[in-house]
Parts: structure tokens; sequence; C-alpha cells
């Protein structure tokens, strides 16, 4: 689950990770209300950033005011226009594609003087099964370009399990930006509190980009990305609180409703799996055999009439999908209740309106699926059958090139 910036620092300042003041508006005045006391507590230079879970807004451009995603300001006046042009406004950053997220937060923020911008970084690096944490002096731009074409440039702390960041892991990264004296010692401490908030909050990534450095040597996290496991949401039901789903792709979102486990692809065959690794399976066995995968749908243990209906809803929302490839294994369930759930969800007015000219082929393995090949065979719908996997995939094909 993804949060806010705006949510994120709020986080971080629990944990003591030095970050700008700020506050969140919904509407013009708020904004502008905020900056007159920030004004009054001494700040000259504001930031008016708009909350949408992208990156890239600082290069970005709303449609209609072709205003940045992040705003410098002066005056309380420049802070109102800034709301004013980024407020309803859709912006489009690298991150969002072309049709932009619609802006309908912003945060206003303390500016900051910067010295210097650094990258900061921290997520489980799976080959190693540890933690990671990566910082380069190359802030502020995409550090997957940096990682790209200059990877010397970025520097790696792996964390080991049982023993958890060791404060002279914490020193060599800070080292490694170059910082000395007063800025040496609260980078040092930003990175211990920074790792305990990630390893605390159950988080999957934490990044600021940038970190900065200012003129007086404080280190601040300007900007805030977290990212959090979804299967340790159910112990922080305060992060819990934090989603907010018209960030969300509408599709996905309703599919996790069902308890359906979708992913909307760019391919043009739409999948149903049992199962996170054979849908895996099932994706690369469609590109082997010239095919693009429309999604990645785990319909998970229970393949009944119901998830197949509602599984079949999901994949026919993409108008890309051409033809639609079922594979389930029958080990708890079925093959030949499968294969009548399948039936009976294709005869559905509404969807059998959809499928009409999006072939269907099913694979059905495990228990009784001789007998849920038969059933599919006697079936007088626009339904193929498969036996092998490698079959299933060349019928996709087939049906795709006629
Ligand atoms: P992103 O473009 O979505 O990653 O948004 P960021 O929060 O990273 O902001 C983009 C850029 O705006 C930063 O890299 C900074 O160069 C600039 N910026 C953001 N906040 C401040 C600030 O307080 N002071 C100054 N001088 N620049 C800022
Ligand atoms: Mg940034």
């Amino acid at each position: 689950m993804k949060i806010h910036e705006y949510q994120a620092k709020d986080i971080l300042k629990d944990y003591g990770v030095a970050v700008p003041a700020g506050v969140a508006a919904d509407n013009v005045e708020q904004a502008v209300e905020a900056a007159k006391k920030m004004k009054e507590n001494g700040t000259s230079l504001f930031v008016v950033k708009a909350q949408i879970h992208a990156g890239g807004r600082g290069k970005g451009r709303t449609k209609n005011s072709d205003a940045k995603g992040v705003i410098l300001c002066k005056s309380i006046d420049e802070v109102r226009d800034a709301a004013e042009s980024l407020l309803g406004d859709t912006l489009v950053t690298i991150q969002t594609g072309e049709e932009g997220q619609k802006v309908k937060k912003i945060y206003v923020t303390d500016g900051v003087d910067i010295e210097q911008e650094f990258y900061l970084g921290i997520l489980l690096d799976r080959a190693k099964s540890k933690n990671v944490i990566m910082v380069s002096t190359e802030g502020g731009v995409e550090i997957e370009k940096v990682a790209e074409e200059t990877p010397e440039k970025i520097i790696k702390e792996w964390i080991e399990p049982g023993m958890g960041l060791q404060h002279n892991q914490a020193r060599h990264l800070a080292f490694a930006l170059g910082l000395e004296g007063d800025a040496f010692k609260k980078a040092v401490k930003f990175i211990m509190a920074l790792y305990n908030c990630y390893v605390e909050t159950d988080a999957s990534l934490v990044e600021i980009n940038p970190l900065v450095l200012t003129p007086g040597g404080d280190v601040y996290a300007l900007d805030a990305k977290m990212t959090f496991d979804d299967n340790a949401l159910f112990r922080h039901k305060d992060i819990q609180e934090l989603r907010d789903e018209s960030e969300e792709n509408p599709v996905e979102l309703e599919a996790s409703k069902h308890g359906l486990n979708y992913i909307k692809l760019d391919g043009n065959v739409g999948c149903m799996v049992n199962g996170a690794g054979l849908a895996m399976a099932t994706m690369d066995i469609i590109k082997l055999s010239g095919g693009e995968p429309a999604n990645f749908l785990d319909v998970g243990g229970s393949a009944n009439v119901e998830t197949v209906k509602n599984g079949f809803q999901i994949i026919l929302e993409d108008q890309n999908v051409k033809a639609i490839l079922i594979n389930i294994f029958g080990g708890i369930v079925r093959c030949d209740r499968v294969a009548n759930g399948i039936i009976e969800a294709v005869k559905d007015p509404e969807i059998a309106e959809k499928v009409e000219n999006v072939p269907i082929i099913v694979r059905l393995q495990g228990t009784n699926a001789k007998e849920a090949k038969e059933i599919i065979d006697n079936s007088d719908l626009n339904v193929i059958s498969a036996v092998l996997l490698k079959e299933a995939a060349e019928q996709v094909s087939k049906v795709l090139a006629a």
C-alpha cells in the first residue's frame, strides 16, 4: 500500500527523522491560512506540493493551468495562486502516464535552502534476503537513471536481519555522501531513525529523494515516499487508515474487494489462474508462444462460480482482451466443479454478451480432470479445452491469429 508524501512525513517525524514543517490542505483557504501561520513563525519561502501517489511532480505539469507539481513561493499571494492552479487540476508526470492524476490535496511546506541534494532509499533486496540501504550523491534525479548509467555512484549497506543496522554502517553511508562534522552526525542519526521507522512500520520501501543538506549544516527529508507490506497491515491499523483508494487502479481495487489478486498488464490474453506461482508460469508460457498477457489474476484456492464470474467481469473490463486463458489446478477444488462453474458463469447474460467475440481456452488439471474436459467439450459454448499448458497456449495463439 502506498501513502502520500504528507502522510509519510508525519510518520517519519514520529520516528525522529528530520522533515521540514508542513500542513496538508484540501482547499485554497486552508493552504493560505497555513502559509500565514508559517509566516508568523518566520517562514519566508513556501513550497506548495501536489499530493498524488506518483513521483516526478517537480517536472510534471497540470493539464489546464500548466503548473508544476512542486511550486516554490515567496509570498502568501503566490501560495494562493499555486493552490488555485493545482487543486482540482490533473497532474501529468513521468510516473502517472498520459491520463495523469487528479490533485485533491496539496501540502504547504516550509521551504528549505539547499546546499546539496542526495538520494536515500531502503528496501528489501530479495536476492540477498536482506534489507538494503542505498545512498547516492546524485539526489533529486531519477535513481533508475543513476543505477543504469553510473552504478558506482550508488553506495549500499546490507543489514543482517539478526543484528539490525549497525552504527558503523550508518557512518559509512554518511561518509559516502561526503559529509563532515555536525552534518555527518545529523546524517547518521537520520539514517538510524529512518531504518528504525522502516522496520517498525513494516514498510517495503522508504525513499527520500532528495535528502538535503542546508547551508547551515542541517539534514532534511525534502521528499518522502513510503510503501507498506500489505500482508503486515493488519498490525498497523493507523497506517491502514491512510489508504487513499481514489489513487489506486479502480479495477485492481474492485478485484481486491472480491479477494482476487489482479494486476493489469498491457497484452491481449486475459488469464484466470488459481495460485500466484501457476499464474506466473501461465504468463510465461503465453509469452513463449508469442502472446502477451493482459493481466495477472490469481483467483485463490476456491475457484467456484462466484469467483469465476467475478474474474470474468474484472478481466473483461480491459478492452484489449482478445482471448481468455483459464488455467486451474484442481487440488482441493474438483475440476468438474470448476468446469461447471465456468459454464454457468459464461451463460450469465452479462458475461455472455461480453465474451461473444472472446474465445475462452480452459485447461483444468488435477482431481476429476477427465470429467471436467468432457463437460467443457460437450458444452455448446465458445470454450475450448486443453490438457497440457503448452497446448492451451498454442490454442491461444491460434485463436488470436484467426
Ligand atoms: P518529486 O518531483 O515528485 O520527486 O518532488 P520533490 O518533493 O522531490 O520536489 C522536486 C524538487 O523540488 C526537489 O528535487 C527540489 O529541487 C525542489 N524542492 C522541493 N522542496 C524544496 C524546498 O523546500 N526548497 C527548495 N529550494 N527546493 C525544493
Ligand atoms: Mg522527489
